[in-house]
């Protein structure tokens, strides 16, 4: 009988992990608390209209039927890193591998509820659109659009796709002729948001919002939204008709009540193959893990599925009783097509490298057929690219 391995959590770092698992001839079984994977990257678009919530999911009972491995719709309440084992919805599973990739929970700012959001739940995509929709059917309005940070963690911070989704509706209402009609306005805690992404392309971003008419309230920390508003702690108010706000990641519940090590923010403790210290056969990845690495890395799709095949491959090692291990440390850094709505720039960072290369139209293609490409990639309807 071959090992089994029991995958929680079914986005970029799960599904990637089963499938190398089962690729290496583990007994495999998925459990995620959803029948879909969605991918984030393309969802900015269901905000837009540009595409059906329906395109940006992946159905995980087929990826599973297509590799071989078990797919469990079900909801982890708790799990045992000692047991390597974990509660869903009531039972107990368990195996002589645990790998953990239920991502990360967000902080929730004072009156955040208020906001729309992109991230987490993927209906909030639906309910960000609804809105922007009814906004725009109005003829006039101000949108802001903005993101949180996380002083205990910069890795769980995500500003990329806010950025590519104010683009993308300043590209919208360009196109039905309202831009004149809308305020919009991009807002940050920290004094020069994306900077992540290197001085180039922070530059370039900032850069194109004034280019594009788009107000910037920088470097105010944000301390609350009410139903109209978004509040600073200098007392100022944003005053707005729509508010779409991304918070920062922060730990997940059921790895804060486990007795996994983690980091101060409430990610798994990993070491560069992502095997769990002091736990054997425990395994982290994704956004789940407390990422590791240059102080401008970020928690990234790529990155999650790096960590995968980095875990999948130990757990081979450990099962042969191989020494070697691998490691995701060198491969972490930050790549992205930033999309534009009407085009896209290609983002990389790296330790010796920063570029950012402008994609007039064709970037945005190039990003709506990656959309494409990893959805039938995981359905085996097409041949993995290197590296993808
Ligand atoms: C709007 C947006 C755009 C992005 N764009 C890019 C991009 O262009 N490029 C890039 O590299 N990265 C991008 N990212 C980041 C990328 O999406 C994440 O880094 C990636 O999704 C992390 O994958 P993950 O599998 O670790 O976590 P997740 O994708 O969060 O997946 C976690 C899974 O676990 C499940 N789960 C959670 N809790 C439980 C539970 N208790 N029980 C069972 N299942 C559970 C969830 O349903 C989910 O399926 C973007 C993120 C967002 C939000």
């Amino acid at each position: 009988m071959p090992n089994h391995a029991l995958v929680l959590g079914g986005g970029f770092a799960g599904l990637e992990a089963a499938i190398q698992l089962r690729q290496r001839g583990l007994e495999v079984t998925l459990v995620s608390n959803r029948p879909f994977l969605f991918v984030y990257p393309t969802s900015i678009w269901v905000v837009t209209g540009e595409k059906p919530f329906e395109e940006v999911c992946l159905d995980l009972g087929d990826v599973a039927r297509r590799h071989g491995f078990r797919f469990v719709e079900g909801t982890v309440e708790s799990i045992s890193g000692a047991g390597r084992s974990a509660v869903v919805n009531g039972e107990k599973l368990a195996a002589d591998h645990l790998v953990v990739a239920f991502g990360g929970d967000r902080l929730k700012p004072k009156g955040a509820e208020l906001t729309h959001t992109i991230g987490g739940d993927p209906q909030a995509a639906v309910r960000a659109r609804d809105a922007l929709s009814a906004l725009l059917a109005r003829g006039r309005g101000r949108i802001a659009m903005g993101f949180g940070g996380n002083p205990k963690d910069g890795s769980a911070v995500r500003g990329g796709p806010v950025f590519e989704l104010m683009f993308n509706v300043d590209t919208l209402l360009r196109r039905r002729g309202l831009r004149e009609a809308f305020e919009l306005t991009f807002f940050a805690p920290m004094p020069s948001p994306g900077e992540r992404m290197g001085k180039k392309a922070v530059g370039a971003l900032q850069g194109m919002l004034g280019k594009l008419g788009v107000g910037a309230r920088f470097g105010k920390k944000i301390t609350g939204f009410e139903r109209d508003g978004v509040l600073f702690e200098d007392g100022s108010k944003l005053e707005t008709d729509l508010t779409i706000f991304l918070p920062a990641g922060d730990g997940h519940p059921a790895v804060k009540g486990s007795d996994l090590p983690r980091s101060e923010a409430g990610f798994v403790t990993v070491d560069g193959g992502c095997a769990v210290p002091g736990f054997p056969g425990v395994w982290a990845v994704g956004d789940a893990a407390a990422l590791q690495g240059p102080d401008w890395r970020a928690k990234q799709g790529h990155v999650a599925e790096v960590m995968a095949r980095v875990a999948a491959a130990n757990v081979a090692a450990v099962e042969a009783g191989r020494p070697e291990r691998e490691s995701y440390l060198p491969h972490v850094g930050i790549t992205c097509l930033l999309d534009m709505g009407n085009g896209a720039a290609y983002v990389h960072r790296d330790d010796v490298t920063e570029r950012m290369v402008p994609l007039p139209v064709v970037g945005h293609w190039m990003k709506q057929a990656w959309g494409a490409y990893y959805k039938a990639s995981k359905r085996r309807q097409v041949p993995r690219l290197p590296g993808m």
